[in-house]
């Protein structure tokens, strides 16, 4: 069989990332700091927020984000966030771990949480509304913005995928109170795993780096730095949430390889949108940013959803559901969502990553049309 086409595969500047961690390993800091340190200033100079620190995963920071809420907005336990089922799991696991309830507000047809929905899940106990980018689209992100701002609602941005996406030349952070990133395996930006948390404050930035260092008040790297190493203080039950220079060596290579590697998802992303868009009933999911997109996904709603999805497994062409709705999952069987359930069954995401060459683009094109719009067969011509 020809060789299969994966989902997703990261692609990593090997010897660039192995001489950032050898820096590591022969200077004997591969813990906090250091690199953790160098990558935070690199990353917010790169998307324009004052404030940024890494974490160890999207997952975690979302939840000591909430904990750093909780504790300066006087914020209880059961009040409410708004969210959506058409996420990654952990979004909503992060909520639930901060004692916080999400709420889920229906999707819109390009899968993120549309404006109306929004509206209309808020409620009396309602905090903040966490924006997934779906794939890296901005949906109604601003319109969103202006509702939170309208009604004292913190907006958090789940920017898993959204890594270099803009909007009008504005990084989406921008949009947000505060963006969480994740620098998961095979997200835009790849380590092993970590993130990275945005704030405004160095308040509140400072009461983030506490919280995810077990609540100690200096980290060791600060420590390092003055004459008092021992003396610290422990002022909150706190996580060990924090990332470490091994991941941040590497993510100082890869942001540099970010927007390149974004406009060849863009590219990839418009052959497919050209060559199966409208064929035999495939919607391409467009993004509203389409030119400024990261383009983590290329998905389409298919009338056939599962019957192709099981071709392309037979020819070797990995797919994914990006996702399947929270709300089928019985820690969240209590929320209603029925364009999100309706979708996820209709929806499916083609292999996008930066190892595909021309020939595994036009194979999948070639394969997903072989099984929606086979050729009709020749009638032998009469003699
Ligand atoms: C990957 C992902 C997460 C979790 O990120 P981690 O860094 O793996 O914790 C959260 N939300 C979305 C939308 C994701 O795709």
């Amino acid at each position: 069989m020809t060789r299969p086409i994966q989902l997703f595969a990261p692609s990593f500047d090997v010897d660039r990332c192995l001489a950032e961690i050898r820096d590591c390993l022969e200077r004997g800091w591969t813990g906090i700091g250091f690199k953790t340190v160098e990558f935070e200033k690199r990353f917010c100079a790169y998307v324009g927020e004052p404030h940024g620190h890494f974490v160890n995963s999207n997952t975690n920071g979302i939840h000591v984000l909430l904990e750093m809420l909780k504790l300066t907005r006087g914020w209880h336990e059961g009040d409410e966030v708004v969210s959506t089922a058409m996420t990654f799991v952990s979004t909503n696991h992060s909520i639930l771990h901060a004692g916080l309830k999400p709420v889920f507000a229906d999707v819109a047809p390009d899968l993120c949480t549309g404006i109306d929905a929004v509206r209309s899940a808020i409620g009396p106990r309602t905090r903040a509304v966490v924006f997934v980018s779906i794939g890296g689209n901005s949906g109604e992100l601003p319109a969103i913005a202006e509702l939170c701002r309208a009604r004292g609602l913190v907006l958090i941005l789940d920017a898993a995928h959204a890594c270099g996406s803009r909007l009008g030349g504005e990084h989406l952070s921008r949009f947000a109170d505060y963006t969480v990133y994740s620098f998961q395996a095979v997200k835009n930006l790849p380590t092993g795993d970590a993130g990275l948390v945005t704030t405004r404050s160095s308040a509140e930035d400072d009461l983030i780096r506490r919280l995810a260092w077990c609540g100690i008040n200096k980290d060791t790297f600060s420590r390092s730095q003055d004459g008092y190493k021992w003396l610290y203080s422990v002022d909150h039950v706190g996580y060990k949430y924090n990332g470490n220079a091994l991941m941040g060596a590497i993510a100082l290579v890869e942001l540099e390889r970010l927007d390149a590697g974004n406009a060849r998802r863009r590219a990839i992303a418009e052959r497919y949108r050209a060559a199966l868009d409208g064929v035999a009933g495939l919607r391409y999911i467009a993004h509203v940013n389409e030119s400024e997109s990261s383009r983590h996904l290329v998905q389409f709603e298919c009338p056939e959803r599962d019957k192709l999805n099981l071709y392309l497994d037979g020819v070797g062409i990995g797919t994914g559901v990006h996702y399947r709705s929270n709300s089928r999952y019985p820690m969240y069987a209590d929320q209603s969502t029925p364009r999100a359930d309706h979708m996820d069954g209709r929806i499916l995401s083609l292999p996008l990553h930066l190892r595909l060459s021309e020939e595994d683009i036009d194979r999948v094109i070639a394969s997903v049309r072989a099984c929606v719009a086979p050729a009709p067969r020749r009638v032998a011509a009469a003699a």
